[in-house]
């Protein structure tokens, strides 16, 4: 993926795009792979980098959602599973077959539950992760030694899929970019140009590194901008009334012996009635989430100080050891593009999470909703408008089948998994350099060679790219990513060719961001 490339096909001004896509999250970045699916051209604009906003900060869970089986979206959760099932094959590399166990503390929550996920079980068909079933006390207390004992009766184990959202995003990014598509990130769409009938037929980009404007001619464009949706829609209709409610998620990260074995905790019922999830991950737990209504969208959201409170609380109500402030390595948050409610409503929780595509007069195609598992078929029913638009005919999807980059039958060990098939000449980079060789934390096995392999091939153009979303070190220990930056911005400047000055401010930016993600003790 070569940026510099693909801004000089968006400089063709002559060229008619099929699709331009605003928004690099998985909901953009699935319209993109679907559409190069059916071989239509496109172009996709993301303002910061791919998954910057919500898709970096999900739970991690390839899910068909448990608790929409218990509120009964009994079409939302058939959906998800069948795709939960696809992406894990077609996406080996960064996905994974995750065990959960819900501790049991009473009977009557052993039939609820193991009922519950038979019926999840069956639901997931062929592509089912794995069987359900009820263990014993002992059992639970040996894979889970950190759970609560007191009046427990034992555990429902049952699968879900785990993965690397940011990771995937970009992968996804590189497999649409690798088929034709044309992907750049810190490009900002700022304006949609209409023709004398008001119809959509292109629009304004910013290329935010260097400020240069360019125009661009587009059959259909979609506004996947998640909790910015309404944004672009005042672009298309200045005064149209707000659609989108952002509903705040944390997570808080911590070492593994909070949760101390290999399997994942779900609490289906907090106190207050949350789920709550204990999710090792890249080596560290990560706990969440909360469900905080929020005004205003921002790509840099901040955990409350009260959802920072209510992790901690609620966690060691599950824990054998309760985890302090001085216990987290790293908060984050992120905002759920969730359907504004009708006035005077305030309950998101009940707000349906499927996703919901709405052509407007001027023909603008806005994607909203969803969750990531279920990115592709996000894509698949937004593509499925084309005709409608351009009034040409469409091809059949073929994404359900497409491999994502890196795929790989022999998915490489360790912190090497996630590039899959490129882990490979990594190492040979690492091998031809010493100082590549060197690991850029002493806590974390990554090489100086991924923040090279990240510049050169991925796409990453600013230190903040490379420690939260190539890498994650950043919400895996955000003190470790602070400790990092600078022998991080020195290869990066070397290689992209900029001076002390560029070194400095990228160190007072990322320093600015990566300080949200600590904690004060
Ligand atoms: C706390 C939390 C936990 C979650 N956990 C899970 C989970 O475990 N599993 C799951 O399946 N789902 C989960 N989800 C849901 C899932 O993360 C989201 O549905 C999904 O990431 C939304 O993606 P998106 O592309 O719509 O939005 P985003 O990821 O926010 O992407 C929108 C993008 O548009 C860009 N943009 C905005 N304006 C412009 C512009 N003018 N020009 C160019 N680009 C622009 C932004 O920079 C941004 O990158 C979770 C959500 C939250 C909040």
């Amino acid at each position: 993926m070569n940026r510099e490339e693909n801004i000089k096909q968006i400089s063709d001004t002559s060229r008619v795009w099929d699709i331009a896509v605003i928004g690099g999250g998985s909901s953009g970045l699935g319209v993109a792979l679907d559409a190069i699916s059916r071989g239509l051209t496109v172009v996709l604009l993301e303002k910061a980098d791919f998954a910057k906003g919500t898709s970096s900060r999900s739970t991690k869970l390839v899910h068909g959602g448990v608790r929409y089986l218990a509120q009964g979206d009994i079409g939302l959760v058939l959906e998800a599973l069948k795709e939960r099932g696809k992406l894990l094959q077609n996406a080996p590399h960064l996905t994974e077959n995750q065990p959960f166990i819900i501790p049991i503390y009473t009977w009557f929550d052993r039939v609820q539950y193991s009922v519950g996920l038979k019926i999840y079980d069956w639901m997931a068909g062929s592509l089912r992760l794995g069987k359900s079933k009820f263990i014993s006390k002992e059992e639970t207390i040996r894979r889970l030694p950190a759970v609560k004992q007191k009046g427990l009766k034992g555990g429902v184990v049952y699968h879900d899929g785990q993965f690397d959202d940011a990771r995937l995003a970009l992968a996804i990014a590189q497999t649409a970019d690798d088929a034709g598509a044309c992907i750049l990130n810190y490009a900002s769409v700022k304006d949609l140009i209409k023709n004398e009938n008001g119809k959509i037929t292109g629009l304004k980009v910013k290329d935010e590194l260097d400020g240069t404007n360019y125009t661009l001619q587009a059959k259909m464009v979609v506004n996947a901008t998640g909790v910015f949706a309404d944004k672009i829609l005042q672009m298309d209709q200045p005064g149209s009334p707000k659609m989108i409610q952002p509903s705040q998620g944390i997570h808080l990260v911590m070492d593994m012996d909070f949760l101390g074995g290999k399997d994942a905790l779900m609490i289906p019922k907090t106190k207050d009635g949350r789920v709550l999830f204990a999710v090792p991950w890249h080596g560290k737990l990560v706990v969440g989430t909360t469900d905080t209504l929020r005004e205003k969208a921002k790509l840099e959201p901040e955990a409350l100080e009260k959802e920072i409170d209510f992790v901690l609380e609620t966690a060691a109500g599950y824990l054998a050891k309760a985890p302090t402030r001085k216990d987290v390595k790293a908060v984050f948050a992120g905002l759920r593009p969730l359907a504004r409610p009708k006035e005077g409503s305030t309950k998101t929780k009940e707000i349906s999470r499927s996703h919901k595509v709405i052509v407007s007069e001027s023909k603008l195609v806005t994607l909203t909703g969803g969750k990531w598992t279920t990115y592709r078929k996000m894509g698949e029913d937004t593509v499925e408008h084309f005709p409608e638009i351009s009034g040409e005919l469409l091809v059949p999807s073929q994404s359900f089948e497409m491999k994502i980059h890196g795929f790989t039958e022999r998915v490489p060990e360790g912190h090497w998994s996630v590039y899959g098939s490129d882990a490979k000449e990594i190492k040979g980079l690492a091998k031809s350099n010493p100082e590549l060789s060197e690991t850029i934390h002493a806590d974390f096995p990554n090489l100086m060679a991924e923040v090279l392999w990240a510049v050169r091939n991925e796409m990453a153009v600013r230190v903040e790219d490379v420690l939260s979303r190539r890498i994650r070190m950043l919400i895996l220990d955000a003190q470790a990513a602070l400790d990092s930056a600078e022998k991080v911005a020195k290869l990066m400047a070397k290689e992209l060719q900029k001076d002390e000055n560029w070194i400095q401010e990228e160190l007072i930016a990322f320093k600015k961001v990566a300080e949200k993600y600590l904690i004060k003790a």
